[in-house]
């Protein structure tokens, strides 16, 4: 599995990807990103990739042609992802993430100033994606989103492969409380439970605690999730202690 992503500033990227597991991924060749640099398509002799947008208004637009010229060279997989990162696209999230994991090349092509020419979006991409309601400066962080959160769901990144499938979102949930020591901070006590070595109750409890914190938070994603009977159960434990006002679920 390979990325190419496509900036006017690939220097952005180094720092952050020869770091911590993604760095160790990288080096065991799990995966492979390619960096490069748009200017290098750019066809006049000052490298220029942007210009006025027709209609006049305020900012440079990113040229099609070095864009169209960069994924061409760079594509070596028929049925490549082109991603064009923008906030106008359909919104990232998990199960996007893990769709993405079983692509063979993901093109990501970051934009800067006012966009990049509507052409790209219409004519190249396969996919124009946003990672959130929110205006960037640039393409650059989203793409470090995506490479990050895809390459998760690659066997062999994240040691222990069931972690990626507890944690938040992949079970449907927002994942439960972890702790660690101290036992006690500043009079803040770790839940008893955990300490109880009952596998059977600290699951229980685990469950019911992504539950609560999935209605507090996130209760739209509550809306397409498939709850089990003790799901049901533990929601309406739940639902009785807020009557009651006791929010000690332990
Ligand atoms: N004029 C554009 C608009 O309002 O839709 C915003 C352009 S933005 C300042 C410059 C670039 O940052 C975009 O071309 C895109 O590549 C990137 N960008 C900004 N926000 C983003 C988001 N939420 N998700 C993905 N990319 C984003």
């Amino acid at each position: 599995m390979r990325f190419d992503i496509i900036t006017i500033f690939p220097e952005i990227f180094e720092s952050y990807f020869s770091k911590g597991i993604l760095e160790k991924a990288l080096k065991k060749g799990l995966f492979e990103i390619n960096i490069h640099n748009l200017r290098d398509y750019a066809q006049d002799k000052h490298h220029q990739v942007d210009d006025r947008p027709f209609g006049g208004s305020k900012g440079m637009v990113f040229k099609p042609e070095p864009v169209f010229l960069a994924v061409e060279a760079v594509k070596k997989e028929k049925d490549a992802l082109i991603c064009l990162l923008s906030p106008k696209g359909k919104c990232f999230d998990s199960k996007m993430a893990e769709r993405f994991s079983e692509c063979s090349q993901i093109i990501l092509i970051c934009g800067r100033y006012e966009g990049v020419d509507e052409r790209v979006a219409q004519n190249l991409a396969t996919d124009e994606i946003s990672i959130g309601d929110f205006v960037l400066t640039g393409g650059e962080l989203a793409a470090m989103v995506i490479v990050d959160s895809v390459s998760r769901f690659f066997p062999g990144v994240v040691g222990r492969s069931e972690s990626v499938k507890q944690d938040s979102f992949s079970s449907g949930l927002l994942d439960y409380p972890q702790f660690t020591r101290p036992r006690s901070f500043r009079g803040f006590k770790v839940p008893e439970v955990l300490f109880s070595g009952n596998h059977e109750k600290i699951e229980r409890w685990r469950r019911k605690k992504a539950l609560e914190k999935t209605m507090d938070l996130r209760p739209d994603l509550l809306k397409g999730l498939e709850l089990s009977e003790q799901d049901k159960a533990l929601i309406e434990e739940l639902r009785n202690e807020m009557k009651g006002g006791n929010n000690e679920s332990h």
